[in-house]
């Protein structure tokens, strides 16, 4: 359906464009590639479509500008880490007061004791602790359902996306848990570690968690990070239903679902999880992530977290939970993801998603996008029921091509998808804007005027 010819010609032509407008951003690529592995401080940045990455200057709210001076629509959000908007003042201020106050002493702050209650108001578990960033979390949570449970393994969902968390970067090929593509280096074979079972699929979750060996299921309530792959209804109930009997912990991975609104699809769905993980953008940009335990599991790890071992147990870390962080967290709770903030940010994803049907339908190509609260992605298919299904659409000389026509009319995708998150900053202008670049790619790429 898409001419592959026309669609490597007219990619060349962004490339070229690409690389005649950003001539700063081309001089530090060059530069930083006398010293950073692949010229970037962490390997994804090197993932934008074209020949370098856009070194940028200043970030406010939904926009940022680069070092050549252009401008940009942020859909991306560093890929929610700043899903509230770029430079929340409430947390420049805090951030700016802690650094004059001291950062970090391996002791609690004053901040410390708002930022639990909040997050217990948030998403409804009653006792949390901090981490540096929704990997830890994610680690840190699974470690501590397989002391509990004296279980071994996890069981994920096939496509999922939790961090660099190594039990979970394996996928099903057939019948069997592999390494996930791309993978480098695991650490042991994951098939020792890991169950996977495809998303929306009750019977293959029954069938994993029937031995009795897992420790716990993590997942997304919706998946996020291959499209979006929302569940069928009465899927969340089943899965809460399967882990009660089964005596497996359920953790619920909130850190990308957080846009469903200010508790996260927890709160939106009425989800009732063992433990649960958020991370991102919490901090307002400042790293932090947090999981949370129920009561019954709090009550038994008390002993333990008191314990004299505890700083070699496994979980924490130096700076994690430092007065700087717990400061980034309660002035970001305190004035952004709440329910006024969704109220703008929900609508303006609707609109943006209304947009792209539109042109999808006009073009009558099979695609379809999908909404969740303030995210909403395209992907090359149907709508989805699992992570495999959405991954055999993903193209990527077609996906790289949209986003660098985006990023040279000034509108940033998030790479690896298709996706755009909104903030309260954005406005419908944005949408539009998009909307008339994404119709004009869709139109060159068809060859129709
Ligand atoms: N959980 C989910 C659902 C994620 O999407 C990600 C990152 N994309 C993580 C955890 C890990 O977050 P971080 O890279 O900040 O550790």
């Amino acid at each position: 359906m898409v001419d592959r010819a026309r669609l490597a010609g007219l990619m060349r032509q962004e490339q070229d464009r690409f690389v005649a407008e950003h001539p700063g951003s081309a001089r530090l690529a060059e530069e930083a590639g006398g010293s950073l592995l692949a010229g970037v401080p962490m390997p994804w940045m090197t993932r934008w479509p074209g020949a370098f990455p856009l070194f940028v200057e200043h970030a406010a709210g939904a926009r940022f500008t680069d070092v050549d001076g252009r401008e940009y629509v942020d859909l991306c959000l560093g890929d929610t880490g700043a899903m509230t908007g770029h430079a929340l003042p409430r947390v420049a201020e805090a951030v700016h007061r802690r650094a004059l106050d001291g950062l970090t002493t391996m002791l609690p702050s004053p901040d410390a004791a708002w930022v639990g209650a909040e997050l217990s108001r948030r998403f409804g578990l009653p006792r949390w602790q901090m981490a540096m960033t929704a990997t830890d979390a994610n680690r840190f949570v699974l470690r501590f359902a397989r002391h509990l449970t004296g279980r071994t393994k996890i069981c994920v969902m096939d496509w999922c996306y939790h961090g660099t968390v190594d039990e979970t970067l394996a996928v099903l090929d057939g019948d069997r848990v592999v390494p996930r593509p791309g993978a480098l280096g695991p650490q042991v074979d994951v098939a020792l570690t890991t169950k996977v079972v495809p998303f929306n699929d009750v019977e293959a979750l029954e069938r994993a968690l029937a031995p009795g060996d897992v420790a716990a299921v993590l997942m997304e309530p919706a998946l996020t990070n291959i499209g979006i792959v929302l569940p069928d209804e009465g899927y969340l109930e089943a899965v809460r239903d399967v882990t009660r009997r089964t005596g497996t912990l359920l953790v619920v991975d909130e850190t990308h679902t957080l846009c469903a609104g200010p508790g996260g699809c927890t709160r939106a769905w009425h989800l009732d999880p063992d433990m649960l993980v958020v991370g991102k953008p919490i901090g307002g940009g400042v790293p932090a992530a947090a999981y949370g335990v129920s009561q019954e599991l709090a009550d038994r790890l008390e002993p333990q977290m008191r314990g004299h071992e505890i700083d070699v147990a496994g979980v924490g870390g130096t700076l994690t939970g430092s007065a700087l962080a717990m400061a980034a967290v309660r002035a970001t709770l305190s004035s952004a993801m709440r329910e006024e903030d969704f109220a703008v940010a929900v609508p303006l994803a609707a609109a943006w998603a209304d947009g792209v049907a539109g042109v999808i339908a006009k073009a009558g190509v099979p695609w379809h996008v999908q909404q969740l609260g303030a995210r909403a992605e395209y992907w090359f298919c149907p709508p989805p029921r699992s992570g495999a299904a959405a991954a055999a659409a993903v193209d990527e000389e077609l996906e790289a091509f949209l986003h660098l026509w985006a990023l040279n009319r000034g509108v940033l995708l998030t790479p690896f998808h298709n996706m755009a998150l909104f903030s309260p900053y954005h406005v419908a202008a944005d949408v539009d804007r998009h909307t008339e670049v994404f119709a004009g790619a869709v139109t060159a790429l068809l060859g129709r005027d």
